[in-house]
């Protein structure tokens, strides 16, 4: 049974989170008095897990077990009690003050990298953070998934505690809203859960298409919301996508939620990317003191890995954990085998025949005497730099680019590479060169 739950739970929490935190823990039994156990690998995953995703298991839980009424987790292999349990309402009684869903300590306005893509999003953040009039309400953020909303999210959070202690700030995913709805409705406490919303200072709600077609819970939220805004308190939604795009919202909602300001995060670009790479690799250098990465790999991974940042962040810790697990440096072929599976994922498939094309063009030669056998240098140069593009952009192995380029042997097109690799370094007209074919590939 567990197993089926985890189905669901993989596709209620997205397969990252699901990946990262769920498909660890392990269901072991159900006590007496209704408190069913997990087993986690550490006492962080245990807190994590029941902090972010409590009331979910719990909920989904109650479905085949009826009895469930709290979670503990403990330590796999040890009988240490990590209890963490969620207090059930229906058992012990229910706080007085809304506790806010965990605020994660690194999603910081310092830890946001800010680029083209998302400094609109970043400076209406920064300005409701400031926790000054409000001014625009709500503050709608929007955008794909992994682009930073609920790290901006968290981040006026927590800026509010230090610039408005006086405010009661709430922050909750639109899931955990649904949640203590439904449950309010079961426990008839309805008038409970109405006093506590209302008395809200500044609410945040994250992920809110996730309400959506959900009818009694999008009245109640209608109502929560409609209730501060006429009392002038801060309102922050976020979602994946834009309110006249979120199916089965109610108009007057989405009509709402328009009203103040929306704006969006698009897409991270090429530069963003490595900026954040670059903010990565300095925290990991209290953990990893030892291991050094080179700009030439943090830069093919910004060109190669898709524009989630979650994503990115992954392949990055992946690697440095891999490296120093197997004590070696970080090197290109390192970094390929150990993410051979992103990379192969989010391959912007850009082709060898591209490549060739766009490099014959901007040398001005012809794409013949680019692959042919000629090896004068007004032709071996821009070959190889084909042959190092090829390289960096797309997923193909030496031997194969070899193939391509008029059936070279590999060690040739590993020789252009090494070449290229350096003159990068010495001959700026080369620098610029790639750069600028680079930036044409990938448009
Ligand atoms: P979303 O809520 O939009 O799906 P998150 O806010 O959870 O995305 O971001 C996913 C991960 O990427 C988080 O670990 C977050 O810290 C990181 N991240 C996203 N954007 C940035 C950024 N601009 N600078 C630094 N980290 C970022
Ligand atoms: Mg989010």
């Amino acid at each position: 049974q567990w197993g089926a739950m985890q189905d669901q739970l993989s596709s209620s929490v997205g397969e990252n989170n699901y990946k990262t935190w769920i498909a660890p823990i392990d269901f072991d039994r159900i006590e007496a008095d209704g408190v069913a156990v997990f087993s986690v690998p550490t006492n962080f995953f245990g807190t994590y897990v029941s902090q972010h995703y409590g009331d979910l298991l719990l909920a989904k839980l109650s479905l085949v077990a009826p009895e469930v009424s709290r979670l503990k987790f403990r330590l796999a292999n040890t009988d240490t009690q990590q209890a963490q349990p969620r207090p059930a309402p229906a058992q012990s009684a229910q706080p007085d003050v809304l506790p806010s869903a965990p605020l994660d300590a690194r999603f910081t306005f310092d830890r946001f990298v800010v680029g083209k893509p998302n400094e609109l999003a970043h400076a209406a953040a920064k300005r409701v953070a400031e926790g000054g009039l409000v001014t625009f309400n709500p503050l709608f953020l929007y955008g794909g998934v992994g682009l930073g909303k609920t790290h901006l999210m968290h981040a006026i959070a927590h800026d509010l505690k230090t610039n408005r202690p006086d405010l009661n700030v709430l922050y909750l995913s639109a899931e955990q809203f649904m949640y203590r709805f439904v449950q309010a409705l079961r426990e008839r406490r309805m008038m409970d859960f109405k006093e506590l919303f209302r008395s809200v200072d500044v609410l945040m709600v994250d992920d809110v298409q996730f309400i959506a077609g959900k009818d009694s819970t999008q009245e109640e939220f209608f109502h929560t919301f409609n209730a501060l805004v006429d009392q002038n308190k801060q309102i922050i939604i976020s979602a994946d996508r834009a309110p006249d795009e979120i199916k089965d919202l109610e108009n007057r909602i989405r009509s709402r939620l328009q009203s103040g300001l929306v704006v969006d995060l698009h897409p991270t670009d090429y530069e963003l990317r490595l900026g954040i790479l670059q903010s990565k690799v300095l925290t990991y250098r209290e953990q990893y003191p030892s291991l050094q990465i080179d700009d030439g790999i943090l830069e093919f991974l910004a060109h190669r890995i898709s524009t989630n940042v979650r994503v990115l962040e992954g392949a990055l810790t992946r690697l440095f954990a891999f490296a120093s697990l197997v004590g070696q440096p970080i090197t290109m072929e390192l970094t390929q085998d150990c993410l051979a599976d992103v990379l192969r994922a989010s391959d912007r498939k850009i082709s060898i025949e591209e490549i060739q094309r766009k490099v014959a063009e901007h040398y001005h030669i012809r794409l013949s005497d680019l692959i042919g056998p000629k090896r004068v240098r007004n032709f071996a140069r821009p070959r190889q730099v084909a042959m190092y593009l090829c390289k960096q952009l797309t997923a193909r192995s030496l031997p194969e680019i070899g193939r391509r380029f008029g059936g070279r042997d590999h060690t040739t097109v590993m020789h252009g590479v090494k070449r290229i690799e350096e003159l990068r370094i010495k001959d700026s007209q080369i620098a610029d060169d790639i750069e600028l074919l680079r930036r044409a590939l990938e448009a």
